[in-house]
């Protein structure tokens, strides 16, 4: 078990690649496992990644025992992993779109139904801490909230999902939701759905899909 998950994680991380959500060694992605979290390595390209590399993080004193060290963001992972039973695999990175909105330290509002794919009216901006603070960690869990994603100022994009392709998949959308309404700034202000509407929307997607 632990052997297929360490495969999916490289794999999903490629995808991180290959999708455009990540670049370089920016970002990284964890995945719940045996009391633990099983969480990309510090500072190795994915493409260079084996099953060894993936570092098993006891969640409960952030011990790991590998040749690599966890990303530097785990606490964030730890963090989440240990307050948010919904998340099953965590995704961090700095994609292009909603990493400049967080440099405005701007939310996505509701100018897009699809908005509530992260779970709520709006995908919040959690303020800025330094990268790997436990800070940084503490604002980011705020901000998610009633939410399964949120960026975080003036650095990236955080998502959680029940697996390791949603988490993807949710990145994937937040993107080029931060993309479009990056779109509709430069060319003036969007119509912002109201509550009603988005509650509306919201409830829809309880049984979207399934
Ligand atoms: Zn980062």
């Amino acid at each position: 078990m632990s052997d297929l998950l360490r495969e999916q994680l490289i794999a999903t991380a490629l995808e991180m690649n290959s999708s455009g959500i990540n670049q370089g060694t920016s970002g990284n992605l964890s995945v719940r496992h045996d009391g633990g979290m099983l969480i990309t390595p510090s500072g190795v390209p994915y493409e260079h990644l084996d099953s060894g590399d993936i570092v098993w993080v006891n969640c409960s004193d952030g011990s790991w025992k590998n040749k690599r060290k966890p990303s530097s963001e785990w606490r964030i992972h730890r963090d989440v992993h240990l307050a948010r039973e919904d998340a099953r695999a965590i995704l961090h990175a700095h994609p292009v779109h909603a990493t400049a909105l967080a440099c405005l330290q701007r939310e996505i509002p509701a100018f897009h139904y699809m908005v509530a794919v992260a779970g709520g009216r709006n995908i919040r901006c959690a303020p800025y801490a330094t990268f790997g603070s436990q800070a940084l960690s503490d604002n980011a869990l705020a901000a998610l909230d009633g939410r399964t994603a949120c960026l975080m100022a003036n650095h990236g994009l955080l998502c959680l999902a029940k697996d390791l392709s949603a988490a993807l998949a949710l990145a994937v959308e937040v993107e080029t939701l931060a993309q479009t309404y990056l779109q509709c700034l430069s060319a003036g202000e969007p119509v912002i759905l109201d509550d009603e509407e988005m509650d509306r929307v919201l409830e829809k997607f309880k049984t979207y899909g399934q």
